[in-house]
């Protein structure tokens, strides 16, 4: 899409500055405005600066305008809390003036590691292709290109290539074949979702493992996809179906699959975690997916017996973002340290001894933010707490 192809939007914004809170807690919503306390990181700000750029009033040559593009990490808070017909739109401008930097050739130093490394290893990190399955290294599992599976898990870059969180993808394989799930990886053949490029604004990057991904899945007869990644769950439900290309398999996160198999009594948990715990709605699972995967993470939690489960002052669809989204952690990496310390403190005041996500992503950020900030909180990914309960 072209800014042309938005401009109906750009004249809607009041500039009531709603979005800037959350409607009714009075608690802030945006992460990037509330960092910067300048209008133009707010989403407002941003309705403007585009309005700016489609008039030729302001120019995308402007590197302080791009600043503020790049510093959105697409968590939708914004279009949650605004109420004007172009609320569901607000990220879409965004993204659709981070294209129109990339097809001026006007790059962004932080996103290059992410392009290079898509184009010649297919992954966001630029790490070597034939290290994507080392998390998998003398661990059991079938391969699915060459054996028959019904569930294909795809690790997603963050998993494939952070070695302090392998143990999630070691843990959810060791979950699901216990349940007697019949499931496979793709291993070093297993390529980037495509999504990241596309928030960045590279669609063509994206364009390529769209097609390539929906294609290999529907070749081997895959029946389901199960993703641990939040960010990947969402373009895989979003993003892909754009392409008008039949996807002959089912996308399911790996906490929805795990709540079903403990309602259907395939997957026992039975050891007792006498834990205080709160959980972090990750965006993608959230207010990217329609209706947000709120339910099954809570119930699967509360499940789990001798759990202590606090909540947080904003969940679901109010969810405070954990910083790492959209490109931010590559454009602007303080901000997004900012922001997780911010959630980290918002978990800390719940009461609760640990703070759970699940998603890749929300979890390194919060790992990489309580280092930063020299701030004590345990933090799990929810397939953690199932491996040690069953
Ligand atoms: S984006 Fe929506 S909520 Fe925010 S200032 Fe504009 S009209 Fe108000
Ligand atoms: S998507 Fe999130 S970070 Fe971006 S403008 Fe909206 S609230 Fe702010």
């Amino acid at each position: 899409m072209a800014l042309e192809d938005v401009k109906q939007w750009l004249y809607g914004c009041s500039h009531c500055g709603t979005c800037k809170d959350v409607l009714n807690l009075f608690i802030p919503a945006c992460p990037s405005g509330e960092k910067y306390q300048v209008e133009s990181y707010f989403p407002s700000g941003r309705m403007f600066l585009a309005r700016g750029i489609s008039e030729g009033i302001l120019s995308l040559d402007d590197e302080e305008i791009r600043k503020r593009i790049y510093a959105c990490t697409g968590c939708l808070s914004c279009e949650q809390q605004c109420s004007v017909y172009h609320h569901q739109h607000i990220f879409e401008t965004i993204h659709v003036l981070r294209t129109e930097a990339v097809t001026k050739g006007l790059f962004n130093p932080g996103y290059m590691t992410a392009y290079y490394g898509l184009r010649g290893e297919d992954n966001v990190f630029g790490k070597p292709k034939k290290e994507r399955c080392n998390w998998a290294n003398g661990f059991s599992v079938k391969a699915a290109a060459s054996e028959k599976v019904d569930v294909l898990y795809h690790a997603g870059c963050q998993l494939s290539y952070e070695p302090t969180l392998w143990s999630i993808p070691r843990n959810v394989i060791t979950i699901l074949q216990s349940a007697g799930v019949n499931v496979g990886i793709m291993g070093a053949e297993e390529s980037c979702c495509g999504g990241r490029a596309y928030e960045m604004g590279y669609l063509g990057e994206f364009d390529k493992y769209t097609r390539h991904n929906i294609e290999t899945f529907n070749s081997l007869k895959i029946k389901t996809v199960v993703v641990s990644c939040a960010d990947g769950y969402s373009f895989f439900k979003n993003l892909y179906p754009r392409q008008q290309i039949e996807m002959k398999f089912e996308v399911m996160h790996v906490v929805e699959l795990l709540n079903n198999l403990v309602k259907d009594n395939k997957l026992e948990l039975k050891k007792r975690l006498d834990l205080k715990v709160t959980y972090h709605d990750p965006c993608h699972l959230g207010r990217h997916i329609s209706p947000g995967v709120y339910d099954p993470p809570r119930e699967l939690l509360q499940a789990i017996p001798g759990i202590k489960f606090r909540e947080m002052e904003r969940i679901r669809e109010n969810a405070w973002c954990c910083g790492a989204g959209a490109g931010v952690s590559q454009a602007d990496p303080e901000l997004a340290l900012w922001t997780a310390h911010e959630r980290l403190k918002e978990a800390r005041a719940s009461g609760a001894d640990v703070l759970v996500t699940s998603c890749p992503w929300c979890e390194k950020n919060f790992a990489d933010a309580a280092k930063r900030y020299q701030m004590k909180m345990r933090i799990m990914d929810i397939t953690q707490l199932i491996m040690e309960s069953i």
